[in-house]
C-alpha cells in the first residue's frame, strides 16, 4: 500500500548455534520468529518488551544489517531484502538508524563534522563546501551550535552527543529513521530534550520512526501506535491510546503494571510474572508466554494463538482474550511488592 513506508512481513532472524568437534550448526536462536507489521508515512510505531526479547534485533534485520533468515520487508514498496550490496547501500540513506550508545556510536577519532558528513563524503553527495554547509545546516536543527564542527566526541556530554547521532543520521534526508533505544543510556532530564528533538524533527522533515525502548513511558510519549514484543514475536498492538487505556494481553497488562505512577499516595497493583524470560534457543512450546503467564490454561501448551486483529486496529495473541468465559478465567495474582 503506498500509505505505508515500511511493510514487513513474516520476518524471521534465527543466529546458528554451532557445537561438536566439527562445529555444526546443532540448534539456533530465534531472536525473531515470523513479524508483521507495517508503519504509514509519518508515523511513529513503538516498540516495546523486556530485554532479550529480539526488539533490536528486529530493528537490525530490517536495516539488513543481518541476512534475514525468511521474511520480506519492504520499503516504498520495494523489496528491501532482495537488493543487491551496491543497491542497498544506496538505499540505505532513506533508512537510518539512531543507536542506543551515545559513547560507543561514533568514532573518537574523527571531529563532529567528520562524522555527520561521512555518508555525505562516501556517497559523494556534493563537494567539500556543499557537504560542511550542510553539516552545519544540520548541526543547527538538532541543536548543536555550529562552532562544535572541530571538536571530537570526548567533548561532549551523552546528550549532546546523541545530538551528533541524530544529526549524522538526518545529514543524508532519510524518510525513515529506526531509533533503536536513542534515550537508555542518558538522564532523565536529558532523555525528555531528545524526545522533544526527535518529535520536532520528525513535524520539520516528514519522518517516519520506528522507536525501540523498554521503558513504556517513553513510548507512550513519543509513538502513534505500539507493538509489545516477547521472545521473538508481536503479541499486541494496538493504538497508543488503545493500548495504554485497554491492555488485553496478560503480558501487556505486566508491562503496564510496572511503570511507576509520579504520585506518591496514588497506588497500583502490580502484576507478578514468575521466572526469567526463556531461551530464545529453546521456547516453549504453544504460547511461549505460557510459563510466565498468571491465567495459562491447557490449550497454551498444546497450540500457537493466532495474531489476529479483534477491532480497533487492535491486534493480539492469545487463546483467552475475546473467548466468551476469559474474563471469569483471567484473574492475575497481584502482589504490590512483585517486579518483573
Ligand atoms: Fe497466557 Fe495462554 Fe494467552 Fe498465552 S495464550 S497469553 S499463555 S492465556
Amino acid at each position: 500500500m503506498e500509505d505505508n513506508i515500511l511493510e514487513v512481513k513474516g520476518l524471521k532472524q534465527y543466529f546458528p548455534i554451532r557445537g561438536g568437534v566439527f562445529q555444526r550448526t546443532v540448534g539456533h536462536v530465534k531472536a525473531v520468529d515470523g513479524v508483521s507489521f507495517n508503519i504509514k508515512r509519518g508515523e511513529t510505531l513503538g516498540v516495546v518488551g523486556e530485554s532479550g526479547c529480539g526488539k533490536s534485533t528486529l530493528g537490525r534485520s530490517i536495516m539488513r544489517l543481518y541476512k534475514m533468515t525468511a521474511g520480506q520487508v519492504l520499503f516504498n514498496g520495494e523489496d528491501f531484502s532482495k537488493l543487491s550490496k551496491k543497491e542497498l547501500r544506496k538505499k540505505r540513506l532513506e533508512m537510518q538508524m539512531v543507536f542506543q550508545d551515545p559513547y560507543s556510536s561514533l568514532n573518537p577519532r574523527m571531529t563532529v563534522g567528520q562524522i555527520i558528513g561521512e555518508a555525505l563524503t562516501d556517497h559523494k553527495m556534493g563537494n567539500r563546501e556543499e557537504v560542511r554547509k550542510k553539516v552545519k545546516e544540520t548541526m543547527e536543527l538538532c541543536g548543536l551550535p555550529q562552532y562544535y564542527i572541530n571538536r571530537y566526541p570526548h567533548e561532549f556530554s551523552g546528550g549532546q552527543r546523541q545530538r551528533i547521532g541524530i544529526a549524522r543520521s538526518l545529514a543524508v534526508d532519510p524518510s525513515f529513521v529506526i531509533c533503536d533505544e536513542p534515550v537508555s543510556a542518558l538522564d532523565v532530564s536529558i532523555q525528555a530534550q531528545i524526545i522533544n528533538l526527535l518529535s520536532d524533527l520528525q513535524k520539520q522533515k516528514h519522518l517516519s520512526y520506528m522507536f525501540i525502548s523498554h521503558d513504556l513511558s517513553v513510548v507512550e510519549y513519543i509513538s502513534d501506535r505500539v507493538a509489545v514484543m516477547y521472545l521473538g514475536n508481536i503479541v499486541e498492538m494496538a493504538p497508543k491510546e488503545e493500548l495504554y487505556k485497554n491492555p488485553l494481553h496478560p503480558y501487556t497488562k505486566a508491562l503496564l503494571s510496572a511503570i511507576p505512577i509520579p504520585d506518591p499516595k496514588a497506588t497500583r497493583n502490580r502484576i507478578i510474572l514468575s521466572g526469567d524470560l526463556p531461551s530464545p534457543a529453546n521456547p516453549p512450546s504453544g504460547c511461549k508466554f505460557r510459563t510466565r503467564c498468571p491465567i495459562a490454561c491447557e490449550k497454551c501448551a498444546q497450540s500457537v494463538p493466532e495474531y489476529r486483529n479483534i477491532g480497533n486496529n487492535h491486534y493480539i495473541a492469545c487463546h483467552l482474550v475475546g473467548a466468551q468465559d476469559a474474563s471469569a478465567e483471567s484473574k492475575p495474582q497481584t502482589n504490590e511488592n512483585a517486579t518483573l
